[in-house]
């Protein structure tokens, strides 16, 4: 019999019990609980390209290490100009770091965690570009647009 076995067997046995356990322990802990809900949801929210992976663990950074992403994005993009190099747009919320050559989520996909694939921008600089969300979706069509051309 497994461990998993065993646990359910217990809790046949006992359910009234566990319950009340785990009751006592929400109610223990329910500020910690309810923290790492929001951590896990906020990551979910803002990482989809980590598409549920290292969800568990990324949910359990600090908030001091999820506030050193944050500075660590700014740093970026001030090194990089501090704005859209199209149309001169400034406002980070809406600035993304653009491969140049194309192939930014596949990129990511690749990298474990957003602290990672910020490292390896800041050490291939020369190979990305900062625009801003909307010039990034008109390169992304004029790129397509180009690709259709060539098979034509
Ligand atoms: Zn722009």
């Amino acid at each position: 019999m497994n461990v998993r076995e065993r646990a359910r067997q217990y809790y046949q046995g006992n359910k009234e019990k566990v319950k009340q356990q785990s009751r006592e322990y929400y109610r223990l802990n329910r500020a910690s609980i309810l923290a790492r809900m929001r951590a896990r949801y906020y990551l979910l929210n803002n990482y989809p390209e980590l598409g549920g992976r290292n969800l568990l663990s990324l949910g359990e950074l600090s908030e001091h290490q999820r506030g050193g992403h944050r500075k660590r994005r700014l740093e970026l993009i001030n090194r990089m100009g501090g704005k859209c190099i199209r149309c001169g747009f400034d406002d980070w919320r809406a600035l993304q770091v653009d491969h140049i050559n194309g192939g930014g989520a596949k990129d990511r996909c690749k990298t474990a965690s957003p602290l990672v694939y910020l490292k390896k921008i800041e050490e291939n600089k020369a190979d990305y570009q900062l625009l801003c969300a909307n010039c990034n979706w008109i390169k992304k069509y004029e790129n397509e647009e180009s690709a259709q051309k060539r098979i034509d």
